[in-house]
């Protein structure tokens, strides 16, 4: 693997969870045929087919076992086992390729039934099991640094969808569902523009029967969307909110970012100080570093300035290139200097390094090219 040119701080905390991947070679092509009839997963457990106690032991079956086959479930009566299959089916993909990497995080490509293509990550942290997964195939925003917006727009992930990426992460990586702790929403697409479907699986995400998981463990990025994060906190749904900022006034933020047009900072910044409000949990600020765009120590002044009073924490990410970029990403001693200016108003910041760039696995780099 190519080595980057310099070292920066990994975070290990709760901050900075990163969907890169150090991504090596693929392994063989697994090519599944997988063709097997749409599925179950769209349903929460109270809804899931038989009586009583049979669904609860479906959902046990799905979430705490992680079967991916109806065959599995042998204490269900063998009619009932015929029978699920012609009516559902428990997975969405087929896996295409995995990119494993020399750390353990592993890019999964998937195929969907209808063709579409959609992109998970297993990252495996000393203290927990983290998947980055994706809400939409492509992403309409079309940032002009990210990979996935240069894509253009394919369609909304189901919420099963969005739910599946982590079961069949769990079954490709032979953990049980619930093993996977954490989960963040970084993949492609922008998850506030497919608001429905990503509270679905969510609330599948925390259901008790379901994932069991903590909110405080599954963190959702957006490029900001007021309504959506407004929403997030009317649903109550309690996750961690990242906000990709990206620049600390409009007029640079135009020009990198399409949906900045639409939506001023002060805007989105008034729905994130609501949500800290409603949630009081610290707000992630995502902000990529770009040459000569947005790395300019006045400008980490200015950023200072408008974080003052809310309790955040900002992750500068050093632009992870591909190819046809419009933008390059800012070197090291900006990078550095853009941290210490902002630590010196008194922001926390971390610098987060982005793995994997070297062959097309990072954030913003996902548009889904085999290999
Ligand atoms: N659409 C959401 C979530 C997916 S992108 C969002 O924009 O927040 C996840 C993060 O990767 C965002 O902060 C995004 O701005 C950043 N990103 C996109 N392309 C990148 C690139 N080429 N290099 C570094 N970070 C990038
Ligand atoms: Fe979409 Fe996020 Fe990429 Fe922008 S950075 S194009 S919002 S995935």
């Amino acid at each position: 693997m190519k080595k980057p040119n310099f070292e920066l701080h990994i975070p290990d905390g709760d901050e900075g969870e990163a969907c890169y991947v150090p991504v090596q070679a693929p392994i063989a092509d697994v090519e599944l045929g997988d063709d097997r009839k749409p599925i179950l997963l769209p349903e929460p457990p109270d809804e899931l087919p038989g009586k009583g106690y049979r669904k609860g032991q479906i959902a046990s079956w799905l979430y705490k076992k992680g079967a991916r086959e109806w065959e599995e479930m042998t204490d269900l009566p063998r009619a009932l086992r015929e029978e699920l299959p012609r009516k559902w089916r428990i997975s969405e993909f087929a896996l295409v390729q995995a990119f494993p990497s020399s750390d353990g995080s592993v890019k999964y490509l998937f195929t969907l039934h209808d063709g579409s293509r959609t992109e998970a990550v297993y990252l495996p942290y000393k203290d927990r099991k983290t998947v980055c997964i994706s809400s939409q195939v492509g992403c309409p925003a079309g940032c002009t640094f990210c990979a996935t917006g240069k894509m253009g727009f394919g369609r909304n992930l189901t919420g099963s969808e969005i739910l599946d990426q982590i079961l069949a992460v769990a079954y490709h990586q032979g953990l049980a569902p619930r093993e996977i702790r954490n989960v963040v929403l970084m993949g492609m697409g922008e998850p506030l523009l497919n608001y429905e479907n990503v509270a679905w699986a969510v609330r599948r995400m925390l259901n008790k029967n379901a994932l069991a998981m903590s909110p405080r463990r599954i963190t959702l990025s957006t490029v900001g969307i007021p309504r959506g994060i407004r929403r997030l906190a009317e649903d109550d749904l309690g996750v961690k909110l990242a906000l990709s900022l990206h620049a600390p006034d409009d007029e640079t933020r135009q020009k990198i970012i399409p949906t900045a047009h639409r939506y001023s900072i002060a805007e989105i910044m008034e729905a994130v100080r609501e949500y800290f409000g409603h949630t009081k949990r610290r707000v992630t600020i995502e902000y990529t570093m770009l040459q000569g765009i947005n790395d300019r120590e006045e400008q980490a002044r200015e950023l200072a300035r408008i974080l003052k009073g809310l309790v955040a924490h900002v992750n500068l990410i050093p632009f992870n290139p591909w190819e046809g970029a419009p933008v390059s990403g800012s070197g090291k001693k900006r990078i550095q200097r853009f941290a210490a200016a902002l630590e010196r108003e008194g922001v926390p910041v971390t610098v987060r390094w982005s793995r994997g760039v070297d062959v097309g696995a990072a954030c913003g780099q996902l548009a889904l090219k085999n290999g």
